[in-house]
């Protein structure tokens, strides 16, 4: 386990990351790496006074157990679900301890939850075909050869993440504010 920033730590078991990799890819519970980040060390008003937000994430498969049931039946997805998070929660106790006895509200979300709220493929958390080959001047630009469509977020330049779509709709906005001036004759 290692600390890489205020508020967040990452457990893992070793460095060799071909390994974590597989960990993530058999649905290890015990053994992939997870990342535990308390936002309330950044924005203490998020949770009321004497309790933290906290975010436990790791990645699993998305076509895990049919799809963790998701599609076939509700009841067993539910249920397969909070096993899969209790495992993870009993691995963090072993850095807080009692952590569940002082959980208040507890919300999981699995592949097809990140799916069913972003609409991206197999739920990426980071959109489509985010890899080497696709990545910043490869991505789409902010201007289209339609006039008067651009084109903002993680699908486009430089990419996603937050910081990055941020870029990516101030550069869109240029394109507007820059198509408005002309249209005005004014600065060019
Ligand atoms: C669980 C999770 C954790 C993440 N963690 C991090 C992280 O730690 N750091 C990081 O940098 N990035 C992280 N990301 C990635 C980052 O959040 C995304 O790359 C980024 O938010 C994508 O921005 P976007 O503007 O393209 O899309 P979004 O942020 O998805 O915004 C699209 C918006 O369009 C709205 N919308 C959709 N359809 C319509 C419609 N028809 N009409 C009107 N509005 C519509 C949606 O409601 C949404 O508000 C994470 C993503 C997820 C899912």
């Amino acid at each position: 386990m290692f600390r890489t920033r205020r508020g967040r730590l990452l457990q893992q078991q070793g460095y060799d990351q071909a390994q974590n990799y597989e960990w993530f890819y058999s649905n290890n519970l015990e053994k992939a790496p997870y990342l535990l980040t308390n936002y309330s060390v950044l924005e203490d008003d998020i949770a009321p006074e004497g309790h933290n937000v906290l975010i436990l994430a790791v990645y699993l498969d998305y076509d895990w157990n049919d799809v963790w049931h998701f599609y076939s039946d509700r009841d067993a997805y539910n249920e397969f679900k909070q096993e899969v998070a209790e495992v993870f929660l009993v691995r963090a106790e072993k850095l807080l301890p009692d952590l569940r006895r002082h959980i208040t509200t507890l919300s999981i979300a699995t592949p097809p939850t990140l799916e069913s709220f972003t609409l991206n493929p197999g739920g990426a958390f980071y959109g489509f075909h985010n890899t080497p080959e696709y990545a910043l001047l490869n991505r789409i630009e902010q201007e289209t050869p339609i006039g008067g469509l651009y084109l903002a977020g993680a699908w486009t330049f430089p990419g996603p993440g937050q910081s990055a779509v941020m870029q990516s709709g101030q550069i869109a906005a240029g394109y507007v504010l820059k198509k408005m001036a002309e249209a005005e004759g004014g600065e060019k």
